[in-house]
């Protein structure tokens, strides 16, 4: 994507005028500097791992975002920066949240109630409910990790959680939106947004 502006830049140097030569220059850093790796590079790790550990209730995602990018300005933030940061904060999250189950940690990832929780005790059902956000916790048969209602019903259920999980570690959507789908994308998906005002009673912005 770079190198046919780059290209374009120094076709057009001897008939660009000075202005429009720094302009495109401009472009060219933006675009070498805004890209997925360099925004996930600009996270700490350690800082939301820190908080996930220690955290005692659920928490909205503007908690997380305040911790990733802590120079960010949500406010000011135009809705595609806004989409860009929600992008980088889940694809963490995703990665994390396969980390945590190795230790028998389920990381719940939602925008309004995210939090780590322990899986139960062998034996006993690991499907999480949405609506009441606890585990069904009912006695498994032999090994099974889900009771055997959940048993059937886990085919339907995991595909959604697979389909999250899959856009937000395909790393090319987070160059597929502009301003104007990212609108689009924060209106229907992103509830942090329709519920704005309580978000910022809450964090006091
Ligand atoms: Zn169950």
């Amino acid at each position: 994507m770079i190198l046919p502006v780059w290209g374009y830049c120094r076709f057009f140097s001897r008939i660009m005028t000075k202005n429009e030569s720094i302009k495109c220059q401009e472009t060219l850093n933006n675009m070498s500097q805004n890209t997925f790796e360099n925004h996930l590079a600009k996270v700490s790790k350690k800082d939301i791992q820190n908080y996930l550990a220690t955290m005692t209730e659920p928490c909205y995602e503007s908690t997380l975002l305040h911790i990733a990018f802590p120079e960010m300005n949500i406010i000011k933030s135009s809705t595609l920066e806004l989409y860009q940061h929600h992008f980088v904060l889940f694809h963490l999250l995703y990665q994390l949240q396969e980390m945590y189950a190795q230790k028998n940690q389920y990381l719940r990832i939602h925008f309004m109630r995210t939090c780590l929780i322990d899986y139960p005790e062998t034996g006993y059902c690991r499907h999480f409910d949405d609506t009441y956000s606890q585990f069904c916790n009912e006695i498994c048969e032999q090994e099974s990790l889900y009771c055997e209602f959940h048993r059937r019903l886990i085919g339907e259920t995991e595909l959604d959680s697979l389909s999250m999980r899959y856009f937000y570690q395909d790393t090319s959507n987070y160059y597929k939106l502009d301003e104007k789908t990212a609108e689009l994308f924060v209106k229907g998906t992103w509830e942090i947004l329709s519920n704005y005002d309580l978000y910022k009673k809450a964090l006091k912005f």
